[in-house]
């Protein structure tokens, strides 16, 4: 099955609402989870320490999966559909550098 962006915010959102509904507004806290995992994303970038087979601790996979994780977290704290404000910024983009891609094929 694809894991779509859409997917992906519905699935964090059932998973917190379970496990923790008290932190789903804690904006901050995801913020800050955020940044740390681009500090480890970085040193992991620093090492180019990639993933072979399914061993994904200490990689470059391992980090930027754990980036995206909170990346959705903080939209959705802010109830934001990453989706659409990713089209509608993309859409200013387009216009801002000037190309005629679509997302939508
Ligand atoms: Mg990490």
């Amino acid at each position: 099955m694809e894991l779509t962006i859409k997917r992906l915010q519905e699935y964090l959102k059932e998973k917190y609402t379970i496990l923790k509904p008290e932190e789903l507004k804690n904006h901050e806290r995801y913020f800050w989870k955020l940044i740390e995992e681009i500090g480890e994303l970085a040193e992991v970038i620093k090492k180019d320490k990639r993933m072979t087979g399914d061993n994904i601790k200490g990689t470059i996979e391992e980090e930027i999966s754990d980036v995206l994780y909170y990346v959705v977290m903080v939209a959705n704290t802010y109830d934001i559909d990453l989706e659409t404000v990713f089209r509608i910024k993309e859409e200013f983009n387009k216009k801002r550098y000037g190309h005629n891609l679509k997302i939508d094929k």
